[in-house]
Order: structure tokens, then sequence, then C-alpha cells
């Protein structure tokens, strides 16, 4: 016995798990399907008195443009974004502008930004709108799953309060620890990089000219992204040690430590908000999907964030995904049959590897005291600031503007 039928059932309600749902339930165009989104935290709004959350997204245009097809770009934009138009990275024995650093503007690639950086409840609030707006969803919150038994034709996830959902495709998007890739028996490999990230929102002396700063320093990468009030949102990766002393530490001590460590670019740091750290980690499944159960977002890959692309790449997963479903459907086909399924991964599987392990070789090349690394990667990003060609379709590439782009990523 079950207690409801659903075309899909999504576990883990983040950014991408809520962007699938928007995309699957017809908010794009194609058939709406029923879905069921599960969600284990409780519901949290939004609003804009709110202090800027300390999770940050730097959203790519690809992204942005699939934020827009589920319909909760426009809301996202009024309500506060900050675009930013240039970027400066640049290693820790030279200046942000001297030989050795590389510099992206895009007016140089006839864009308006290079992307923006968004609070992450924002997004989540944008889409949570139109999820409500949306006939055919069902959000269940709070709400985990305490087993999936995979059937024939169909799954049934039992909740841990004993309900039971049939759906014909399961689609885990529950994060970095995914109780639904456990459940359905997908494995799981990877490393930490004994590294935590702190993030905390800081004033600084000199405005940040809408620009992302990011320094490597041989602890790990140091970034300063520009935010809508003035201030900037530091994502400092530093060895786990070092981390603790920096979350611990009195806000003025951790004000001159990072005004040093970014070479004050933005002058001093003259006052720090709320700090926090997240452990870093890579890892992804071998597998995405199976016969009734696909994996997207963190539940399939989890990247070093140096470049802020953990969330855009879910958000393509997403997209890559429904696009899928919308051909099985359209054509008459089980969207929850492995070549549908299979069709997701071969697409995405790929790309994301490739990825991971772009950011985790940038990661150790950056991260090296040998002197002539240290040589190579200074003469690597001079060599590139000056080759347009190759510099703008780096960019494109990040952005998100270039490759094989899910329908839902283009512009409309
Ligand atoms: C310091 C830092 C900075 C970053 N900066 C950027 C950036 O600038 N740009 C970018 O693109 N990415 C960035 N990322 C990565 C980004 O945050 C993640 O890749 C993204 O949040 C993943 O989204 P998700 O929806 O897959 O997973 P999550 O955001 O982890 O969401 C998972 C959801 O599932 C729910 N859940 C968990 N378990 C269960 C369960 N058993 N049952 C039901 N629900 C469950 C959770 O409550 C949550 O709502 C950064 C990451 C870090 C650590």
């Amino acid at each position: 016995m079950t207690d409801a039928t659903y075309e899909l059932v999504i576990v883990g309600g983040g950014v991408v798990g809520a962007a699938l749902a928007c995309l699957a339930a017809g908010k794009a165009g194609g058939p709406p399907l029923s879905v069921a989104l599960v969600e284990a935290d409780a519901p949290r709004r939004f609003a804009l008195s709110d202090p800027l959350d300390l999770r940050v997204l730097a959203v790519s245009r690809a992204a942005q443009y699939i934020l827009s097809a589920c319909g909760a770009w426009p809301a996202i934009r009024k309500a506060r974004v900050s675009p930013y138009r240039e970027m400066r990275v640049w290693d820790a024995l030279v200046s942000a502008r001297g030989y050795g650093s590389i510099h992206f503007d895009s007016a140089e690639l006839g864009e308006p930004d290079l992307g923006h950086i968004v609070e992450n409840r924002l997004v989540l609030s944008a889409l949570y709108d139109v999820l409500e707006s949306l006939p055919g969803i069902e959000i269940v919150r709070p709400a985990a799953p305490a087993a999936i038994d995979f059937e024939p034709g169909h799954a049934v996830v039992t909740l841990d309060d004993g309900r039971r959902l049939a759906t014909r495709l399961v689609v885990g998007t529950d994060g970095m620890a995914s109780r639904t890739r456990r459940l359905a028996d997908l494995g799981c490999r990877g490393w930490s990089y004994r590294q935590a990230a702190v993030v905390a929102h800081v004033e600084t002396r000199l405005p940040h000219e809408a620009t992302a700063w990011q320094r490597f320093l041989p602890g790990g990468p140091l970034a300063l992204l520009p935010l809508a009030d003035g201030r900037s949102s530091v994502v400092w990766s530093a060895p786990a040690g070092r981390a603790s002393e920096l979350l611990e530490m009195p806000a003025g001590d951790f004000c001159d430590a990072l005004a040093e460590a970014s070479d004050f670019v933005l002058g001093s740091v003259t006052g720090s908000g709320a700090r926090a750290s997240f452990p870093l980690q890579a890892s992804y499944a071998p597998a995405y999907v199976r016969a009734r159960c696909a994996l997207a977002g963190d539940a399939a890959h989890v990247v070093h964030p140096l470049a802020g692309q953990g969330a855009n790449l879910g958000l393509l997963d997403a997209a890559a995904l429904a696009e899928q479903i919308r051909d099985a459907v359209e054509s008459g086909l089980d969207p929850g049959d492995t070549p549908t399924l299979r069709r997701y991964e071969r697409r995405r599987k790929g790309h994301n590897l490739a990825m991971l392990l772009a950011l985790d070789g940038t990661h150790r090349l950056f991260g090296s005291a040998l002197a002539p690394l240290g040589v190579l990667r200074r003469a690597g990003l001079a060599a590139v600031d000056r080759a347009p060609p190759l510099k703008r379709r780096l960019a494109r590439r990040a952005m998100g503007l270039d490759g094989d782009l899910p329908l839902y990523a283009r512009a409309s």
C-alpha cells in the first residue's frame, strides 16, 4: 500500500532539487509532471530586512538562464544581487596587477558582467515562491527517506514518518552526504583537502570595484567577492588548523590577517560580521544513475570551491536531467527507464569530472611551495593574460556561454 503516487520524487530541496522541481513541473514548458519534493529542513523564508546570508554563490550566466527558466531570476534580481564585471587572480608572490596575474573584463567579452554574487537563501526563497504557485508540486517537509524499494516499473520511497510515496523516478539532490545515494546503492569516492573555507562578510577601506578578487596563497586560495551592500564576501581556504584559528581569533585580528593575506588589495579591512567555516572535500559518484534513480548536484559531485562552480554544475545537472525527462515523456517513454537516465549521465558526468580534476589540479599547483612550480604558474597566468583568444575562451567556458549546454541553460 502506498500513500501517494507521483511521476517524480525529488529528495533534497536545496538549490539543485528546487530548480529541478520547477523545470519538471512544467515551469519552462513541456509536459507538467506531478512532483513530490522531500526536504529535511523546516521552511525558512527570506526577508529583505534579513542580514546578508553568509552562504553566497557566484552564479554563472548559464545558471542565471536556468534560474530564469525556473521563473525565479526576476525576483532574485529585484531583491539584491551583485553583478561582478571583472575578475583578478594572482599568485602570492606577485601583485594583483603585476606579471603573473590574470585579469578578466566583461567589457572585453561584450557582456554586461561576468556573473552575479547571490545569497543562497535568496535563490532558495525565489525558487520556493515559484514552486508554491505550481499545481503539480507537493512540498513534503520536514521529511527524509528511510528506505527506497526498487520494483520493475516503479520505486517506493518510505519516509521516516512511515508515509510511502510511489514514483517512476527518484532523484537524489540531498547534498554531499546523500542518503538517497546510499539507499540506492550508488557509491561515492573522494578525498578530504584537510582544509576548511572560512567565510565572512567584511568592510574594506577601498571599494570592491564590482570585481571578484582571488589570491592564491600557499595554504589555499583567498577570494573577496563583491556584495550588493558594498561589503565583500570572504572565502578563505586554509589548512584545517589555521582555519580554526581564523574562525576563533578576535574580529580585529581577523581583519588585520585578512588585509595582509589579500595584499591590501582593498586597503585595510575595517570590520567583519559573523564567521563560519566549511570543511573542504572532493567527491564523485562513479555512477549517477540506476533504473528508477538518478543523482544530481552535490549528491553526485563535490568540487573545491576555489572557482565557485559547485552550484553552477548542479544547476546544469538539473537542466540536463529535466530536458531528458521532458524528451522521454513527450516521446511516450518512461522517464525512469535506464536508457533515458544514461543519456543524462553521459551528458553530465564527464563534464563534472573534468571540472573536479581541473580544480583539484589548480589547488595542488597553486598550493605547492616548490620554486619551479611557482615560476611555472606565474608564467602560465601571464601567458594566458597575454593571449586574448585563449583568455576569452576560458572566460566564456567559465560563464557557461560555450560547450554542450542543456536547453534550459541557453538564452531564451
Ligand atoms: C565555502 C563554499 C563556497 C561556495 N561558493 C560557491 C559559489 O560561489 N558558486 C557555486 O556555484 N557554488 C559554490 N559552492 C558550492 C555550493 O554551495 C554547492 O555546490 C551547492 O550548494 C550544492 O547544492 P545542492 O542543492 O546539490 O546541495 P545542498 O545545497 O547541500 O542541498 C541539499 C538539500 O538536501 C537536504 N537534505 C539533506 N539530506 C536530506 C535527506 N536525508 N532527506 C531530505 N532532504 C535532505 C538539505 O537540507 C538541503 O536542503 C560553495 C561551497 C562552499 C563550501
